[in-house]
């Protein structure tokens, strides 16, 4: 199963002490589907890996608030600018006090706002796009298909910047991200370009004992697709 913990986070932008969950221990007993989403049995760490300030709506992976992290102005105004607006509303819905800590806020908008905080901070495209991946996944949980589609196709575009660009991904890893583009766009729900894109992993392949596999699954997904691996 997995298993929380409370932990006591300072957001750097706005100093405000705030409590929130991170992640102990956690399984993959619940499988893994064909974009790579990992699944526990019992509770879903995705949610929990990533903290958000409920003042100022910061928000990043646990690193992010250690000392030492201090965003820059740019990055701070982005925040006040574009993220406290929008948590401000959330508060209000809720009636909570002010900072409203006992609001819930679900995973794929911390993911969301983490994504936009790593971009304000020139983040490498790659690792902004990890950002939107997992908050598609979230919005699988949360049932949201709309936002889940809207989720994958900025993750699909911000592999593709990260394929596209000098280094941006690790030569042994470009067969696997050519494939997850793949699979973001048949989620999507658009078959023309996930087929180019499947059809590409062969292109990127550089070791073929290792790599068979990507090789396997794209032709799998393109041709007769599943929703899980194994
Ligand atoms: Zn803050």
């Amino acid at each position: 199963m997995t298993t929380l913990q409370s932990i006591e986070l300072q957001c750097p932008v706005c100093d405000t002490r705030f409590a929130s969950q991170s992640v102990v221990a956690t399984n993959a007993f619940g499988g893994k589907r064909t974009d790579f989403h990992e699944r526990a049995a019992g509770t879903q760490p995705l949610p929990y890996l990533v903290h958000m300030c409920r003042r100022c709506g910061y928000s990043g992976p646990e690193r992010d608030f250690t000392e030492g992290c201090e965003p820059s102005p740019v990055v701070k105004e982005h925040v006040w600018n574009e993220l406290a607006p929008t948590l401000a509303a959330v508060g209000e819905q809720s009636a909570g006090p002010n900072p409203p800590t006992d609001v819930v806020v679900p995973g794929s908008a911390k993911y969301e706002a983490a994504a936009k905080v790593a971009e304000w901070q020139l983040m490498e495209p790659r690792y902004i796009a990890d950002f939107y991946l997992r908050a598609a996944w979230c919005c699988v949980d949360e049932g949201d298909v709309e936002a889940e589609r809207f989720f994958r196709r900025k993750a699909a575009w911000m592999f593709e910047r990260a394929l596209a660009s000098f280094d941006g991904v690790a030569r042994e890893e470009r067969c696997v991200v050519t494939y997850l583009i793949g699979e973001l766009w048949r989620r999507i729900g658009d078959g023309p370009t996930a087929t180019r894109w499947f059809d590409r992993v062969p292109e990127e392949l550089i070791d073929r004992a290792a790599q068979q596999w990507v090789i396997d699954a794209a032709r799998q997904q393109r041709d007769t697709p599943r929703e899980w691996f194994g």
